[in-house]
């Protein structure tokens, strides 16, 4: 089934009117757009055996392909709060990211993170014994999360280091100049023509994409261009290889900004959007090649 703005309107109108319900406007994960954009790429690379799989799977899902199923996670706070709270934590790992070394007991206390969930979510889905609808759910999960991993403020947080934990960027403040609308289930406006106030994990979830200002089929097709390709088991590593990888990416890439006086910038706009935009389509590429080739090893 094609994608279509349309769709995505009524998602977000859909995601807004289920949004406003929830207590807390804590951003959650890539955008719509950005999960959407690793379950597109992920699905042309997956074998027959697991493209059929998956079409059973999600059979009579309004959307059955991946990309269709890669925001459910998040929609979750609307249609099912009680399983959005026992999941809340599954989305994300907070590392150090002067370190990056992942530590279970510390790091991820009763398998309650993003690297324990990918685990966890694919022995489900690899399990025929389970039933249909939750092995579905399983995949539906592991779509997301493999694209949430990926998302560097989802594996880390800078400010932990210095005594603070800002949520992986939530409560960094930010205040951001660029044309692009806030999401629609953001409590926060600008006055027109002001700069827009959000925070750094919210740039990293939506504005870094959207600003590209591309359709999502165009944007889809852009990346492929760039290369999506099928990876081999041996190069796969492991959530846990991919949390410390993305970690690591928040000080390499310095995704927490400095003034020339070493100071927090707290102030960004298109300069900041633009220059970290390859590394941000970097890591929704390398999603979707793992998020293929943990789908083609685990149904075979
Ligand atoms: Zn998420």
């Amino acid at each position: 089934m094609t994608f279509s703005r349309q769709r995505l309107r009524r998602t977000l109108i859909a995601l807004s009117a289920a949004t406003a319900l929830a207590t807390t406007p804590t951003a959650f994960a890539w955008s719509h757009l950005g999960h959407w954009l690793v379950g597109e790429l992920a699905q042309p690379l997956l074998t027959p055996a697991a493209q059929q799989q998956v079409a059973q799977l999600l059979q009579g899902e309004p959307n059955p392909t991946l990309a269709g199923v890669a925001s459910w996670a998040d929609e979750l706070r609307g249609s099912d709060a009680g399983l959005a709270r026992k999941t809340a934590k599954w989305h994300y790992v907070d590392l150090d990211p002067e370190r990056c070394d992942y530590q279970p007991p510390r790091d991820c206390p009763d398998g309650n993170c993003v690297i324990a969930a990918i685990d966890a979510q694919r022995q489900i889905l690899a399990d025929v014994a389970q039933p249909p609808e939750v092995r579905r759910d399983a995949l539906k999960f592991l779509v997301h999360f493999i694209g949430d991993v990926h998302q560097p403020l989802h594996a880390g947080a800078r400010h932990m280091a210095e005594g603070g934990d800002d949520a992986g960027g939530n409560k960094y403040q930010v205040s951001l100049r660029t044309a692009v609308a806030p999401p629609s289930y953001s409590a926060k406006r600008a006055a027109p023509g002001a700069p827009t106030p959000t925070n750094l994990h919210s740039v990293w979830d939506y504005y870094e994409l959207e600003s590209a200002i591309l359709s999502p089929e165009k944007y889809a097709n852009q990346l492929r261009q760039g290369g999506v390709a099928p990876i081999s088991p041996e190069a796969l590593g492991s959530p846990a290889v991919w949390a410390v990888e993305s970690c690591k990416g928040i000080d390499a890439q310095g995704l927490y900004p400095r003034d020339e006086d070493g100071q927090w910038q707290h102030k960004l706009g298109g300069a900041y959007l633009d220059a970290k935009r390859p590394y941000a389509e970097a890591q929704i590429r390398t999603a979707a090649e793992r998020l293929a080739a943990v789908l083609n090893q685990t149904l075979k």
